[in-house]
């Protein structure tokens, strides 16, 4: 199965894509976090990449989907994939339609006013990639699955989100309606608790 998880930043593609990924035994690739081991490992495509996500920028699409393309050239994505966070603009949907074009594409909708207090209170752990929000956190600092430190996204900042949801309606909303005409999009209600929405997956997907 190949499959898209579109939705603006913080509509919970990241947490959904951990249930699902699993149960459909495909890997779950998020460029977002790909980027971030790039940043981290200030490799010379990371270095480069910082600053348009520190701005709440995109970064350049031919750097996207060439990390991309060669990532799904490997081993595991013969069973499909599940991808998060990409595609972002019709640009890159258009060469994903050239490497390996996607079964569904999950379409997760979430209102804006709900977004910006989820990824204010976001934390998110840097060794199971888990996501929470403070408001559920017993300790705001220790991942409740894994016992590793969370961090506070250096983008989950109020001015960056305000730009990276501005992004989000120009630059990717359009892909919306690029896959309903493809016949592919399926949208779920995610402005509900984590496992309604898995459940909307899961019943989509059938
Ligand atoms: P995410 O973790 O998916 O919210 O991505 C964090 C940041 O990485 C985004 O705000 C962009 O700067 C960059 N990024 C991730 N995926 C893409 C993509 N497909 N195209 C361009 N930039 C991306």
């Amino acid at each position: 199965m190949k499959l898209i998880f579109l939705g603006p930043p913080g509509a919970g593609k990241g947490t959904q894509a951990l249930g699902v990924s699993s149960r459909l035994n495909v890997p779950h690739i998020s460029t977002g976090n790909m980027l971030r081991a790039a940043v981290r490992n200030e490799t010379p495509m990371g270095l480069a990449a910082k600053k348009f996500m520190d701005a709440g920028q995109l970064v350049p699409d031919e750097v996207l989907i060439e990390m991309v393309r060669e990532r799904l050239s490997m081993a595991d994505c013969r069973t499909g994939y599940l991808l998060d966070g990409f595609p972002r603009t019709v640009e890159q949907a258009e060469a994903l339609e050239g490497i390996a074009a996607p079964d569904c594409v999950i379409n997760i909708a979430v209102p804006d006013e709900q977004l910006l207090d989820r990824l204010t209170g976001r934390r998110v752990c840097g060794k199971c990639s888990g996501t929470f929000h403070i408001s559920k956190l017993a300790d705001a600092r220790v991942c409740p699955v894994c016992g590793w430190t969370l961090t506070h996204r250096d983008d989950d900042q109020p001015v960056t989100i305000r730009q990276r949801l501005k992004v989000y309606h120009e630059q990717t909303a359009p892909l919306i309606g690029y896959y309903e005409g493809k016949g592919k999009l399926r949208t779920v209600d995610g402005d509900c608790a984590p496992e309604e929405v898995l459940a909307s997956i899961l019943a989509a997907l059938e």
